[in-house]
């Protein structure tokens, strides 16, 4: 099933992301290689004009630096997604040490970076989480036990009980299921799912499914298969 294909999607017209970034350097260069990509670029320095800017103009993507003054980014995003926001946000965070946070159980972002980071990079990143916003239905339901995943609408029911999951956790979970039974290693769920064929940090997927199995508790159907990745298996009939 080509859940989470690696095409390279054409940027819709004026599609907007904003830049929250407190470094004018930074955002200048972010907005200079978007905006030659074909995107609209907003940009704000904080957190509170970050939330009213993101409220009001509904941009399609967020790149959030975590470092801001006022409100930071951990706290703008946990705020987005209490108010059942799903916008895409790609994190950039000045320390290694932050990515723990960032990717944290139950703050929802969707990717990060860290700085000194490549503009080209961001810009490639952003366009996978678009991707993963605007994935059109595809394939059947998948069922698994008492999992439901509806493909078009997007949505995880563990029975009746909708779970809410980010655009990539609900990617990752759907690959998983429409594979059933088999193993796939980090660098191939990396390429499957993130679109990434670089040979970057896997430790994305491990933190998402993380994410995943926190959200789900003993309902997680993802197994993990040391050293070599993640499977789901058929549950015993
Ligand atoms: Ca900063």
């Amino acid at each position: 099933m080509a859940l989470g294909g690696h095409g390279q999607g054409k940027v819709a017209a004026g599609q907007l992301i904003l830049v929250v970034e407190d470094d004018p350097g930074i955002a200048d260069v972010l907005r200079l290689y978007l905006e030659r990509d074909g995107f609209q670029v907003e940009h704000v320095g904080d957190g509170g004009k970050a939330l009213d800017v993101i409220r009001s103009r509904q941009p399609d993507a967020v790149i959030l630096d975590v470092g801001l003054p006022g409100m930071d980014g951990t706290t703008v995003c946990r705020t987005l997604r209490n108010e059942d926001n799903w916008t895409p946000i790609l994190f950039c965070t000045a320390r290694d040490d932050e990515v723990d946070r960032v990717l944290g159980l139950e703050l929802g972002g969707d990717d990060y970076i860290t700085k000194p980071f490549s503009p080209r990079e961001v810009v490639a990143r952003v366009r996978v989480a678009l991707r993963h916003a605007s994935l059109p239905a595809v394939g059947e339901n998948l069922h698994l036990g008492e999992l439901h995943l509806d493909l078009s609408a997007r949505r995880l029911f563990v029975g009746n009980h909708q779970i809410d999951l980010t655009a990539t956790e609900f990617d990752l979970l759907a690959h998983l299921m429409a594979h059933p039974g088999r193993v796939i290693s980090r660098d191939q769920l990396l390429l499957e799912v993130w679109g990434y064929a670089s040979a970057i940090s896997t430790r994305t997927v491990d933190v998402h499914v993380a994410q995943v199995r926190n959200k789900l508790q003993e309902a997680s159907p993802i197994r993990t298969v040391r050293g070599v990745g993640y499977a789901v298996d058929e549950p015993p009939s």
